[in-house]
């Protein structure tokens, strides 16, 4: 990628910022509602009170062109978008022409040009870089921040949590970018990369816990069943009660050839194994134990509450603020509860409900999953091998905000993106057909639609699939 040229860019968004901070002006923050977006939204926020200026901050699950023009009645003097407003550049230059913008993220970017000399669109996918891998919302508020002060460097850690929050490193390892953030925090001594299992759980699940929750991948004959992982870890000599970072260097290094090769015996693929060692992020910042500790579990706890629309108590945490993080300790669980259950949902019913086609799975939940974890159901779906890794999966809820509304979340793999798929594309095109809206990366997009439109929706974005195939 052009990196020199993406910095450019930043410059310019960081002076914008800068100038209007010294006019004295509030900079208005939106940011997106997970992990990605919380970390970037928390970035932004010190890095504008450290230069003495004010800010107002909201997290919101997306843009629409409601919220612009609630916005624009604000009459701010500046916007600041992070991880998101790519995909609303029309609107955003219709609504805020009177206003500076800056638009500071990672997923790829309407059609639609900038022409308006205040508005500044810091996108790292316009010099090369892959959304998914090289740069995150909060990698790029990462490097406005740091514009701004060299202090801000101190941020950086808080940059890799929303990355890892987004499966940057779903691979097992780091790309792009995002290599940049990860020498400035180790310069400043805030993090350590280590080589570890990629399994969730690291800092507060017990390892027979690791072992039965673990859906990314799942364990063969375990996953699903706590006696089994305790007789599992057992006859290895493992105490199941143990967590894995209690556990001493060699002990840690038998657990993973433990997992590895049960995954071989068991016939997991290449990609799996290749995957499951590999970069761990390791916050200094806080103590062994500590979900902060681990990015993934960050991650994981600011999901936890952008889901409940407490995106602000997720800010706090990121800015320090141990009482937010003792009130967010509670609603992980019940994250991890309601993903379980979703998983559960999906195996039950996917025989009996998903619509295939020759390009895409489509499963309509209804009330049985929530529209905030179709996401998550939608990786569980390719990972518990309901689906093919070959075509795209949508899964789909009732809208929790509007009856009348349906929200989608379209998943695939690297390997069926070699035939030419890219959701986003896809659903931003069948989103304009049957009048909703939708968008997002090549691998992973969102959609929301009026809920009548649900049988024409499986036809239409099989057929906006396949043209992308012929394309190739
Ligand atoms: O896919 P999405 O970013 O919405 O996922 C949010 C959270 O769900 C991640 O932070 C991660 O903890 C979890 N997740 C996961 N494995 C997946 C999908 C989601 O661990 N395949
Ligand atoms: O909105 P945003 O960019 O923050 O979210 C990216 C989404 O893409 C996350 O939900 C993340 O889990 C998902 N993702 C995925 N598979 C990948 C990379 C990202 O499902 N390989
Ligand atoms: O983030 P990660 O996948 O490592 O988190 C594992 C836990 O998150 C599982 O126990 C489950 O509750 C939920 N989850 C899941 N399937 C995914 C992602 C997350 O069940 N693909
Ligand atoms: O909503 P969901 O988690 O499925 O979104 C997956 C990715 O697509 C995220 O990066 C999200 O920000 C993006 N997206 C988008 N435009 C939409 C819906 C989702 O850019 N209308
Ligand atoms: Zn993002």
């Amino acid at each position: 990628m052009d990196k020199s040229g993406f910095l450019e860019k930043v410059r310019e968004g960081a002076e914008l910022i800068k100038m209007h901070i010294e006019l004295g002006h509030t900079i208005r923050i939106i940011s997106h509602r997970d992990a990605d977006g919380i970390t970037a939204g928390a970035i932004l926020a010190k890095a504008i009170a450290r230069e003495g200026g004010n800010f107002h901050l909201s997290i919101v699950k997306q843009l629409s062109e409601d919220l612009i023009t609630e916005l624009a009645n604000e009459k701010q003097k500046i916007y600041v978008f992070s991880d998101l407003g790519s995909g609303s550049i029309k609107l955003i230059e219709k609504h805020l022409s009177d206003a500076s913008v800056v638009i500071a993220d990672h997923h790829p970017p309407e059609d639609g040009e900038i022409k308006n000399d205040n508005h500044i669109l810091v996108n790292p996918t316009q010099f090369g870089a892959d959304s998914v891998r090289d740069l995150s919302g909060s990698g790029v508020a990462y490097f406005v921040a740091r514009e701004i002060n060299e202090k801000n460097r101190d941020l950086s850690y808080l940059a890799l949590v929303g990355a890892v929050g987004d499966m940057q490193e779903i691979d097992g390892q780091f790309h792009g970018m995002n290599l940049d953030i990860i020498e400035d925090a180790k310069e400043l001594d805030l993090i350590e990369i280590r080589k570890e299992i990629r399994l969730y759980g690291r800092e507060t699940r017990k390892l027979y816990q690791m072992l039965a929750y673990a859906t990314n991948p799942e364990i063969p004959e375990i996953t699903g069943d706590e006696r089994k992982a305790i007789e599992f870890l057992r006859a290895k000599g493992f105490d199941p009660d143990m967590y894995y970072w209690q556990l001493r260097e060699e002990e840690k290094k038998r657990f993973n050839d433990l997992i590895v090769i049960h995954l071989i015996k068991h016939g997991a693929g290449k990609e799996v194994i290749d995957r499951i060692i590999g970069d761990v992020v390791l916050i200094k910042v806080y103590k062994e134990g500590d979900p902060r500790h681990e990015a993934r579990e960050f991650a994981t706890l600011l999901n936890a509450t952008g889901r409940l629309n407490a995106g602000t108590l997720g800010v706090a945490i990121c800015l320090g603020d141990d009482d937010a993080f003792k009130a967010a300790l509670k609603l992980v669980d019940e994250y991890k509860k309601e993903q379980i259950e979703a998983r559960k949902y999906l195996i039950q019913n996917w025989n009996s409900s998903v619509i295939e086609k020759e390009n895409v799975y489509v499963f309509y939940a209804g009330k049985n999953i929530k529209d905030t974890l179709v996401g998550i159901a939608a990786n569980i779906a390719i990972s518990s091998r309901l689906a093919s890794p070959e075509k795209p999966v949508i899964i789909l809820a009732d809208s929790e905000e509007d009856e009348s509304l349906v929200k989608g979340s379209a998943r695939t793999t690297e390997r069926a993106l070699a035939k030419g798929y890219h959701l986003g594309e896809a659903l931003r095109k069948v989103a304009e057909i049957i009048g909703g809206e939708g968008g997002g990366h090549a691998i992973a997009a969102g959609i929301r639609f009026p809920k009548d439109k649900l049988e024409e929706f499986a036809e239409l974005i099989n057929k906006a699939l396949e043209e992308q195939t012929n394309g190739n």
